[in-house]
């Protein structure tokens, strides 16, 4: 008997093969017998690690499936190494939504499943959380404690030290009693202490500050929302910048508390994280986990860890936090959720916004994606009656909306970008003691060198760019590839020495800034002058004085922020934006001009934005200062339906670069053709292309694409996967090709 058992484990070993996602680009998966040192009786439950032989390296994969049979000779597979887990390493719930990102993005699974995780997971280590939360055992051991630690002075000085904490405590509350892990060891040995591996009560909220008491608008708002329901619920919060949006959130993060149940909140950049933490940590006394980019690696995990243990009431960060595991979540916000920022436009790419809503529905929770200028997207699924709508209409409080003016500078020559009309409303918002914004997106001194006598150019030799003059550090710098070299003084072609900048940066537009007003200071923000860790926290410290100063800024100076000094917003430089090739170009447009301008007149001083541009009559331009953004996106919706593009049709692009620029259209050109004997690419398909990138050559690689356009999203899915499946096949060479499903952006 004993002998038959034996060999009826041995068959069932035998027979199962596992299907694990390797971290690479191929589109399947691989099969492995399972390690031969793990004993009989050992589960391998789907989502576990693997270590496995792969040509003669060793990869980390990721289980997919144990089956029965396999169409390999058994013989000809090898044996995976180890197994790295025991419990798979993502709760079931993601690991889904992580097979269903790379089914939907058409992404090579294991590399997509890998990504999701923090860095250090993607590597061999075990997922082995340090300890991060104590307790403190009961009164009647802790009267004997005394007896206990009579011969350990030192650890009767912690114990006593650990006393003025709560009974459970965490790692922070350790650090602000001046103690380490470490110091724990010997109260855990003596048994007086022990490591929590979960938490031991629900979440409930912990208010360290009163809500406030809500507007008409915004008691509609949180109703819509239902906060408290457990079921999928997707609500599109449009509100005007200042109309106390983020006060919904914390309204909405207390009811989901109260229900035992953990928030997540996204939001698009590094640089709003701190201001966010700052409204969370002001209004709860929560345990609040912060996740985003500029963590180092070990943070990270900490983070992560800590998070899927449950020891987050909330969790907040950027976009791949969408993927971090949160037990009994309750809740989800995407702040800002028309920023580009929330696509990832490598790898699997995502867009965390779409996948958020996707996991408020798996998990059936609701779901807040709040802007001031929703994405024509979002508008479009309330139209179809998929989202719901609540509208801010107003500013909360005391603030007003700000108006718009034109400053129409045809035939005007600038100084370092400004006009006479707008230095001098600059100076009477100085004079009654107000900040200004001005808002420039091109960062360095000037776009372009170019000589005097000739007109050359000076490019880029990896880019078929002008290369930026920059002064600070004196540098000629691309901004596509990150080429840097030093100033030139005489052109390469000619040999003159008389070279202009051509075009105005924040750089030259603040040398102006401090020559015109001397006595005021000018923060300029930009990615040069925030770059370290503490740089831009110190610029915003100094705005949120309220001192009469210039704000000049890329992009990242109009997110967000809550400037209350600010009354007046100038955007020196909308013309380039207005011509853009991208058809998003015009909604990418109007959202930057409603949120640059909505920094002005935040508290209660009436604010006005200045336009200054060549296009006054444009009717985009009319429509946005004259009937506001809700208007303005009527307008481009409609045009979007007639010319059958985005929301009303679903779009794919498949990019090609290479060193040869024939290399890479020839790879699009074969997949073009092959549509033709693809049945699904009826009447119904656009394909347009292979057309090359507007910047042809960048980092020394042409660029070519193929766009994909289908009214039916099914159809169009078949499409590009049998189009992948081509692609691999054919043995392209030196060629590197993506398909980006809902691109954001048309190069
Ligand atoms: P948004 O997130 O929509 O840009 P905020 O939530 O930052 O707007 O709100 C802007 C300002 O209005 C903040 O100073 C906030 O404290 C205030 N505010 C919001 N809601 C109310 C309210 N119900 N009553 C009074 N002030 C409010
Ligand atoms: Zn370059």
């Amino acid at each position: 008997m004993v002998c038959l058992s034996a060999k009826f484990k041995i068959m069932l070993s035998q027979n199962q093969y596992l299907q694990v996602a390797l971290g690479t680009s191929r589109r399947r998966s691989f099969t492995y017998l399972p390690p031969v040192t793990i004993p009989q009786y050992q589960a391998l439950i789907p989502g576990i690690r693997l270590q496995v032989p792969l040509g003669n390296r060793q990869v980390v994969g990721i289980l997919l499936k144990v089956s029965n049979h396999c169409d390999i000779v058994a013989t000809k597979l090898k044996a995976a190494t180890a197994l790295i887990d025991l419990q798979p390493v993502l709760p079931e719930g993601l690991f889904q939504l992580g097979l269903w990102a790379c089914r939907y993005y058409q992404y090579p699974v294991g590399d997509g499943l890998l990504h999701m995780l923090p860095t250090k997971l993607r590597q061999a280590q075990r997922n082995q959380p340090v300890s991060s939360h104590w307790q403190r055992l009961d009164d009647s051991i802790a009267l004997t404690a005394a007896a206990i630690l009579q011969r350990s002075p030192k650890q009767a000085a912690i114990w006593h030290q650990l006393k003025e904490l709560p009974v459970i405590f965490n790692q922070q509350q350790l650090k602000r009693v001046g103690l380490t892990p470490g110091a724990l060891k010997g109260l855990l040995q003596k048994g007086l202490l022990k490591t929590l591996l979960q938490p031991t009560t629900a979440p409930e909220p912990k208010l360290a500050q009163d809500a406030l008491v809500l507007n008409p608008e915004q008691t509609r708002a949180l109703q819509c929302i239902s906060p408290m329901s457990q079921h999928f619920r997707c609500t599109l919060l449009q509100g005007v910048t200042g109309s106390g949006k983020t006060e919904i959130y914390l309204q909405a993060i207390t009811q989901c508390l109260s229900q035992g149940r953990r928030a997540l909140i996204l939001v698009p950049e590094i640089g709003l994280t701190p201001q966010t933490l700052q409204q969370l940590q002001a209004r709860f006394d929560n345990t609040i986990i912060c996740l985003h980019s500029g963590l180092t690696d070990k943070q990270r995990l900490d983070g992560w860890q800590q998070a899927n243990l449950g020891f987050a009431d909330i969790v907040v960060g950027t976009r791949s936090a969408i993927f971090t595991p949160i037990p009994q979540l309750g809740l989800i916000v995407v702040d800002e959720e028309h920023d580009l920022a929330y696509k990832q436009q490598d790898g699997l790419r995502y867009h965390a916004r779409d996948l958020a809503v996707k996991r408020a529905y798996d998990e059936a929770i609701p779901i807040i994606l709040g802007s001031a200028t929703p994405a024509l997207e979002s508008l479009a699924n309330v139209e179809r009656g998929r989202f719901q709508h609540a509208v801010l209409p107003k500013r909360a409080g005391p603030a007003q909306q700000q108006r718009y003016q034109i400053i129409d500078v045809c035939n005007e020559v600038l100084s370092g970008g400004l006009s006479t009309e707008l230095l001098l409303h600059i100076e009477q918002h100085l004079r009654a003691n107000q900040q200004v914004l001005l808002f420039l997106n091109r960062r360095g001194f000037a776009p372009s060198l170019q000589c005097h006598n000739c007109g050359l150019t000076i490019t880029c030799p990896q880019c078929d760019a002008s290369l930026t003059l920059h002064q600070e550090p004196a540098r000629l710098h691309c901004h596509h590839c990150d080429h840097k070299q030093a100033v030139i003084c005489q052109c390469p072609y000619c040999h003159n020495q008389n070279l202009q900048a051509i075009g105005v940066g924040t750089e030259r537009c603040e040398a102006q800034l401090n020559k015109q007003f001397p006595t005021v200071p000018v923060l300029r923000i930009d990615s040069d002058s925030t770059r370290g860790k503490h740089k831009l926290p110190q610029l915003l410290a100094e705005i949120l004085t309220g001192q009469p100063c210039i704000l000049l800024g890329t992009q990242m100076l109009t997110k967000g922020h809550h400037f209350p000094s600010v009354t007046l917003v100038g955007l020196l430089d909308l013309d380039a934006s207005l011509f853009s090739t991208d058809f998003r170009g015009p909604e990418r447009l109007a959202q930057q001009v409603v949120q640059a301008a909505g920094r002005a007149g935040r508290a209660n001083q009436p604010g006005l934005a200045l336009l200054q541009t060549r296009q006054g009559e444009h009717p985009y331009i009319q429509i946005l200062t004259q009937r506001g953004y809700a208007e303005f996106a009527c307008y481009e919706l409609q045009r979007r339906r007639q010319a059958q593009l985005p929301p009303y049709t679903h779009m794919a692009i498949f990019r090609a670069e290479a060193k040869l620029a024939q290399s890479a259209e020839q790879c699009l050109t074969h997949l073009q053709k092959a549509l033709d004997d693809l049945p699904e690419a009826g009447e119904q398909l656009r394909a347009i292309g292979p057309i090359p990138a507007s910047m042809l050559r960048r980092n020394g690689r042409y660029r070519y694409q193929l766009l994909l356009q289908h009214p039916q999203r099914q159809a169009l899915q078949t499409i590009c996967s049998k189009l992948c499946l081509l692609a691999e096949q054919k043995q392209l060479h030196k060629v590197r090709w993506s398909l980006d499903i809902d691109p954001q952006e048309i190069m």
